[in-house]
């Protein structure tokens, strides 16, 4: 006969169960409505060309058409420029017209 000491089974037992499954943090999440403050450009989002009242964008103004061609020389978006529509075709009109004759570039890569 040998003795059997039962000690560890009675350790793990007591050990075993955990309260994991009951986090703080239920599945449900308010809803995403909450308005966060994003980063704003600097610009405000009035239109430059109706503040000047111009009808026309002259595609050789490149330091004007310069102001809406950041690094990448990509078109600045209307929602970081403030341009309004008609503005913004007119302006994206006058970039590809200025791109065309060389007077910007298309990229800068
Ligand atoms: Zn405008």
């Amino acid at each position: 006969m040998e003795p059997k000491e039962n000690s560890q089974e009675n350790f793990s037992n007591s050990a075993g169960r955990t309260t994991s499954d009951r986090g703080p943090y239920t599945g449900k999440s308010a809803a995403g409505a909450t308005p966060q403050k994003r980063f704003l450009v600097r610009r405000r989002k009035v239109c430059k060309f109706c503040q000047e009242k111009t009808d026309y964008i002259d595609y050789k103004d490149v330091r004007l058409l310069q102001q809406f061609i950041p690094e990448r020389g990509k078109i600045l978006p209307r929602r970081l420029s403030g341009t309004c529509q008609r503005h913004q075709i007119m302006l994206a009109e006058a970039i590809k017209r200025a791109r065309h004759i060389a007077f910007i570039p298309y990229t800068m890569d």
